[in-house]
């Protein structure tokens, strides 16, 4: 999956249940480029982008 920040393809899936996270339905993502943080959800039926941590700038 595509970093929505900077493009990054190289990601990293997060341990939801070792991080806090409770999304369940789809994994937290790590830009390995620029350290955003972010998973998809479903919004009214359509897919968004949830931002959990900015990216950091690198
Ligand atoms: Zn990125």
């Amino acid at each position: 999956m595509k970093c929505p920040n900077c493009g990054e393809r190289s990601t990293v899936e997060i341990d939801t249940h070792s991080a806090g996270y409770t999304s369940e339905e789809y994994p937290v993502k790590e830009c390995a480029a620029c350290g955003l943080v972010w998973c998809m959800k479903v919004v009214k039926g359509e897919m968004v982008v949830d931002i959990l941590k900015p990216a950091t700038g690198k």
